[in-house]
């Protein structure tokens, strides 16, 4: 605490990110980073831009890097807004759609087991919210988000859990909020998709074509190995992205430097290569659950580029000091429900390979 904050950056709780040790020497696997390197095509871009031009401020509609993105997801660049990780994206979309106050407002509606950014950017704009328990499996129950509400939030696939909402079910949610049409406005249901990537047939971008109140949320840190770069993006009818325009207008115009707009569009254009590397991690993730499995662990199945484990023979914080013990880092969450395990992100097969043998140590 300290004298000169205000009351409201007394009473926020930040969110905190995985570690990111200063030493080498681990084995790296607790911030869902993919293993493999950018395209070469997005460091040549990037050390193309690194030239004279940076005395001059970038793009601020970051025009480039939208087309290329509606190009890839057949939309207009109208449907586009670029912004700084889609950490950012996020923070802009809780701004712009969802009513602050509770007690006036009716509050939005998340997974209680989800992405822990969400109720931080929702304590941070004073938006009501009430997290939706997850079924016993790790299920989204998707009944159960439709009712009076601010709106949605829905990672797919979730995270820490990896598990990936049936297509049936997000259109069903999406038809419901489409029906309800009481109130001042329209609520909008966010789409994070971060890591559908890794996921078979989870591209929710087609439908915002019919579903006007659909954002999709997407980032370029982990399909396109770029956490490095922060470049996240969303896809939605133009009035939403007007709205996320007025909000980062009211903060910065400029959230996308020249080096991460030119390293962006060339890794939109590589998508050949990016499913190439991406077609691995999947490999490696299915491998490595099924040789966990046949460990005697529990496996959540995956559509992402992490799993979420369980050991049965020892507490998540245990497993999770005994592996940093060996040199790996993973994510363990103390929190109810999820305290006994451990997110794992995908590494290079060597990488999985030591992990593995680690995890066959600790059974014994
Ligand atoms: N959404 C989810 C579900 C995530 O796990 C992450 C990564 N921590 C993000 C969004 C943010 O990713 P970035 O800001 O790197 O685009």
């Amino acid at each position: 605490m300290s004298i000169y904050w205000n009351h409201r950056v007394k009473t926020l709780t930040p969110y905190i990110p995985g570690e990111q040790p200063r030493e080498g020497g681990f084995i790296k696997l607790n911030t869902n980073e993919n293993p493999y390197p950018p395209s070469p095509k997005v460091i040549e871009a990037i050390q193309k831009a690194a030239g004279e031009d940076l005395r001059l401020y970038p793009d601020p509609t970051c025009m480039e890097l939208r087309t290329a993105i509606a190009h890839r997801y057949a939309v207009m660049p109208e449907q586009v807004f670029a912004g700084n990780g889609s950490d950012e994206v996020l923070a802009f979309a809780f701004a712009a759609f969802f009513e602050p106050s509770a007690g006036k407002a009716l509050p939005i509606l998340f997974p209680d087991i989800t992405y822990s950014f969400y109720p931080v950017y929702a304590r941070f704009w004073d938006i009501p919210f009430t997290p939706v328990p997850l079924a016993a499996d790790f299920s989204i129950l998707i009944e159960d988000y439709k009712h009076a509400s601010g709106g949605v939030v829905i990672p797919n696939p979730n995270a820490p859990t990896g598990k990936a909402l049936p297509r049936s079910d997000l259109v069903s949610l999406l038809r419901f909020y489409e029906q309800d049409r009481e109130g001042p406005s329209r609520r909008v249901v966010l789409l994070d998709e971060a890591y559908a990537a890794f996921g078979t047939d989870l591209e929710g971008a087609p439908l915002i074509h019919e579903h006007p109140n659909l954002l999709t949320v997407h980032t370029l840190s982990k399909a396109a190995s770029l956490a490095g770069l922060r470049v996240g993006f969303a896809i939605g009818n133009p009035e939403l992205i007007q709205g996320l325009c007025r909000v980062r207008d009211s903060f910065n115009s400029y959230t996308l430097d020249r080096l991460a707009q030119a390293g962006a569009v060339a890794a939109i254009l590589d998508a050949p290569y990016y499913a190439r590397v991406n077609q691995k991690v999947i490999a490696t993730r299915n491998r490595v659950s099924a040789a966990l499995l046949a460990l005697g662990y529990e496996v959540i199945p995956s559509q992402a580029n992490f799993i979420f484990i369980r050991s049965l023979q020892r507490q998540g914080i245990q497993f999770f000091t005994f592996l940093r013990e060996q040199g790996i880092l993973v994510r363990h969450f103390n929190k109810p429900r999820i305290a006994d395990f451990l997110r794992v992100s995908i590494g290079t097969d060597e990488e999985m390979d030591r992990f593995l043998e680690v995890c066959e140590r600790c059974q014994l």
